[in-house]
Parts: structure tokens; C-alpha cells; sequence
């Protein structure tokens, strides 16, 4: 292991030591006046790094790019995906990895620079961001991570002084995104269209020792490394549908290995109950809707399935009877985390037969009388019934009427019901045009709206008066679009 170096840098590249065809060696573009917008202070601790010397001038050249810190390897990961069902070979096209950083705690994560410019995976775009999507990718991840969601960080933004031409003209910037890797369902994909299966052979290998070294001893290991994957990503997607958070992009190349979540473009959250909400103006049939989310993280994950195939077993036949058996576990996995974090959202503290369906009434309630998915949960916890445009309704008194039995069947008391609610209910989520309003400002060059935002959005389960001043979705009645980050 390297000493510390400037910066609290304390790098340790293991990606690199991969076979060649798995990345290419690639410096950023050099950005012509780096500015730091947005600087993560709490994160950087976490890391080991001194946030003051990487906020001065030489600290904030590395984060646009500009020099290498001691110790870092930059290169752009290859990786493949299926883009809205369709096979193409990708790669980093317009971000660098770094290095992986070692924390204080011997964590190995990724930092890398999304934005700094063009790479031999391009193809036709010019590697560039533009500040309002990477501070959207800001606000959002770390939002997600103040919820309890497993997610990719955000460290700083800077802005690189160079304009980026998309249908306007916008401010050039640069995040500096913190994974614990950016191995992603369509790492394996490459791995496996190249037919190299010593070379899958060697990533399989290297993901698990990375991220699930308890199942090297296991008598399949691959078999075990596709149940630990199928697992966390059940446990994830079930963590978006309970906050309402729309992925917008679930791309296989946007599947992290992890199981954290991973590239913030057109993802929001959704304010009034539909499962069949999209926000993404390039997702015109509704592939990505929010109810569509766990069965196309199956779908990526019988991709991710079939990449394995050749370690699964020698006989082909067997291979695939294994993964497909693997795979039919799926759906249970999915159902009973969300079962799980329903129960605690209605202050359930056991199990009965017909949670399930008491949850689904009450979705069926919400959807009936287009109900705020995350202020009714909220006004439930407060029990501030008044505030439900939807409480008078029979429909729902009925429903409240069967929770209030339910819930005296439980020996809790009212107080460790609400505070379970409180703890699985979030007070706010980043409000789609409060999050526009903060980009609409920082893009003028005032922060300071944004952030008051990420003030509010740090504790999402504290329930303080400030938070109440974010809370209300939009009122305007045209629906809300989301673009793509490019
Ligand atoms: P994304 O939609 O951000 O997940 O990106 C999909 C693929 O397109 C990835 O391979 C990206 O690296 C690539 N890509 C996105 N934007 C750009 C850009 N401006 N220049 C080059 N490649 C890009
Ligand atoms: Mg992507």
C-alpha cells in the first residue's frame, strides 16, 4: 500500500491490473479555468482526504483534470450495455477513473472524473457535462444516501471554463463521483462478447474478491456471485420503490456490480402515486416507468446471467438449467424486501398474511385519488389525516379503519409505531422543481438556493420545521420532463 500523499490522496490501482482489453489509458482534457462550485466537506473526511488543500488551487486542477495527484492511473473502463433493449459496445466516453482511493478504514472506492472530456470510447460525443446535469447528479445521489440508499457519492463539482454545445450552449463542468466501483452488468457483457473466457474468468474473479470475497469458498463461486448480485440489487430496487425514485436509464451499463445506483441522468422522484409515471423524455414507452422498475432489474439481471454462462458450467445445457433456476428467485427476493420496508412504513412491527394486501389497497386508495406517494406516508406518520386531500374519502377511511385494527394487533405502543414510521418515511425528497429551482439559480451563479436545498435534504427522517418549506410537489399542471445528462 502507498504512503499518504498530497491532498490525502492514497491511491492503490487494482482495476489496472486487469487484462488490457478492459480499459484504456487516458488523461482528462485539460480545462481552461477550473472553478469550484460545490465542494462535499463530510465526504472528503470519510475519505481521508484534506478538504482544505483540494479547495485550493493546485486541489481544485485535480478535480477538473488538470493534474494527475501522485499516485493515480487514469484510464476509461470498457464496458458494453443494453441501451432500451439494444446490444452496443460502450466504455467511460466521458469520464476518467483515477484511481481507487483507500479510506481511513481500508474501504477501496473509486474516483472518478465525469465530464473531463474525451476518451477512446467517445465514438461521436465530446466527452463533456454540463453543469446543471452534474449538479443534478449532486443533489440527487446525495439525497439518495441521506435516505439510506445504496448509491454512487458526489465529492465537487467544478466548472472547467469551456462551454459544451447541446441544443444550448452550457457551462463545461466536472464531478468528481465516489463508487465503491463502476463494475457494471455491462463490464460483463464486454467481457463476455469478446469470447475470452479466461478473461471473464479473471473479472468474475476480480469482482468477487472486490465485492463478495465470502463466496470464493463456496463450491460455485459464480453461481453464489450471480445470488449475491440478484440479492443486493432486490434489496436496492425495493429501496427506490418505497422512497418513489425513478431510475429513468436502467440501462445494463448503468447496473452497477454493487448494488449501488448508479448514473444520475433522467432520474426524479414521483410525486402523485402512478405506477406508470416516467419522467424521461427519451423513454417514450415508458420501458423505465416506475412500476416497470423490479422486472427490468431481472431483465438486467439475466443479462448479467448469460454472461456467466461459461463458469457457471462446461456442459452449456447445465449452465443455463443453473442460471435459470438462480434467476427464479428473483421476484421472492424483490417481494420480500419490499414487504419488509412497507411493513415499516405503516409502523408494522410483525407479520400477518395480509400485509401484503392491506399494502396494495392503500396503493390502490393513493392511485384512485391521485395521492402524493411521499406525503401520504408523512401525513400517516404525523397523523395529520387533515392534510390528505384524499381523508374524507370512504375509500381511505375505510382503508385507515382496517390499518388502526391491524396496527392494535400489534402489542407496540402508538409511540414506537410512529417512530418506526418516522425512521421509514421520509419528511422530504429532492421536490422535482425544487431541484429545478436550485439548478436554475446555481447555472446564474447563485448557490445559494441549492444550497439551502441540500441543507433540507441531509436529514430526510428528522421531521424539522425548515424541511416544511419543501415538501409540497409542483403546482403547475404540465407534467414534469427529465433530459438526459449528456
Ligand atoms: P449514459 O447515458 O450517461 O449512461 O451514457 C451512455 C454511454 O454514452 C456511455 O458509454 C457514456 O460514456 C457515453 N456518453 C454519454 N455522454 C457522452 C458524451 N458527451 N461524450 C461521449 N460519450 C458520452
Ligand atoms: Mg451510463
Amino acid at each position: 500500500m502507498t504512503e499518504s500523499k498530497e491532498f490525502g490522496w492514497h491511491f492503490n490501482n487494482s482495476y489496472i491490473r486487469l487484462p488490457e482489453a478492459f480499459y484504456a489509458k487516458t488523461d482528462p482534457e485539460v480545462a481552461p479555468s477550473p472553478e469550484l462550485v460545490i465542494f462535499n466537506h463530510p465526504l472528503a473526511e470519510s475519505l481521508g482526504l484534506d478538504a482544505k488543500s483540494l479547495q485550493s488551487e493546485r486541489g481544485v486542477d485535480v478535480l477538473a483534470g488538470n493534474r494527475i495527484p501522485e499516485g493515480a492511473a487514469p484510464i476509461a473502463q470498457a464496458y458494453a450495455g443494453h441501451q432500451f433493449g439494444h446490444f452496443t459496445m460502450l466504455g467511460d466516453g466521458r469520464a476518467v477513473l483515477l484511481g481507487e482511493q483507500i479510506t481511513p478504514e481500508g474501504k477501496r472506492v473509486d474516483i472518478q472524473l465525469k465530464g473531463s472530456g474525451r476518451t477512446p470510447f467517445s465514438r461521436g460525443g465530446d466527452g463533456r457535462a454540463g453543469l446543471g446535469p452534474m449538479l443534478r447528479e449532486f443533489i440527487i445521489s446525495e439525497a439518495m444516501h441521506a435516505l439510506g440508499i445504496p448509491t454512487t457519492r458526489s465529492l465537487a463539482v467544478v466548472v472547467t471554463g469551456a462551454p459544451v454545445y447541446r441544443e444550448e450552449t452550457l457551462e463545461g463542468a466536472v464531478l468528481t463521483r465516489v463508487a465503491t466501483s463502476h463494475i457494471r452488468v455491462g463490464t460483463f457483457q464486454y467481457a463476455a462478447a469478446r469470447q475470452v473466457v479466461e478473461d471473464l474468468r479473471t473479472l468474475a474473479d476480480y469482482t468477487i474478491e472486490r465485492h463478495y470475497p465470502e463466496v470464493a469458498k463456496e463450491p460455485n463461486p459464480y453461481v453464489a456471485l450471480l445470488q449475491r448480485v440478484m440479492e443486493k440489487q432486490a434489496s436496492l430496487l425495493a429501496k427506490w420503490q418505497l422512497v418513489g425514485f425513478i431510475h429513468g436509464v436502467m440501462n445494463t451499463d448503468n447496473m452497477a456490480i454493487s448494488g449501488e445506483t448508479i448514473d444520475y441522468g433522467p432520474c426524479a422522484f414521483m410525486d402523485t402515486y402512478d405506477p406508470a409515471t416516467v419522467f424521461s423524455s427519451i423513454d417514450r414507452e415508458g420501458r423505465y416507468a416506475y412500476g416497470n422498475q423490479p422486472g427490468i432489474a431481472e431483465w438486467n439481471l439475466a443479462r448479467f446471467a448469460e454472461t456467466l454462462l461459461p463458469l457457471l458450467d462446461e456442459d452449456s445445457e447445465k449452465a443455463i438449467e443453473i442460471a435459470t433456476k438462480t434467476l427464479s428467485g428473483f421476484a421472492k427476493m424483490y417481494h420480500d424486501h419490499w414487504l419488509a420496508g412497507m411493513r415499516n412504513k405503516l409502523g408494522l412491527f410483525n407479520e400477518e398474511q395480509q400485509d401484503a394486501q392491506l399494502v396494495k389497497d392503500l396503493l390502490k386508495v393513493m392511485k384512485n385519488n391521485q395521492a402524493d406517494y411521499t406525503n401520504t406516508f408523512r401525513s400517516l406518520t404525523m397523523d395529520d389525516l387533515n392534510a390528505l386531500p384524499m381523508c374524507k374519502t370512504p375509500e381511505f377511511i375505510e382503508w385507515h379503519a382496517s390499518w388502526i385494527a391491524r396496527l392494535e394487533r400489534q402489542p407496540e405502543s402508538d409511540s414506537a409505531v410512529k417512530q418506526l414510521m418516522r425512521e421509514n418515511n421520509p419528511s422530504v425528497i429532492p421536490r422535482n422543481h425544487r431541484v429545478e429551482e436550485a439548478l436554475d439559480a446555481a447555472i446564474k451563479g447563485d448557490f445559494s438556493v441549492m444550497e439551502k436545498l441540500l441543507d433540507a435534504l441531509e436529514n430526510p427522517y428528522a421531521y424539522t420545521a425548515e424541511q416544511e418549506k419543501y415538501i409540497s410537489p409542483s403546482e403547475s399542471t404540465t407534467p414534469y420532463r427529465t433530459f438526459c445528462g449528456t
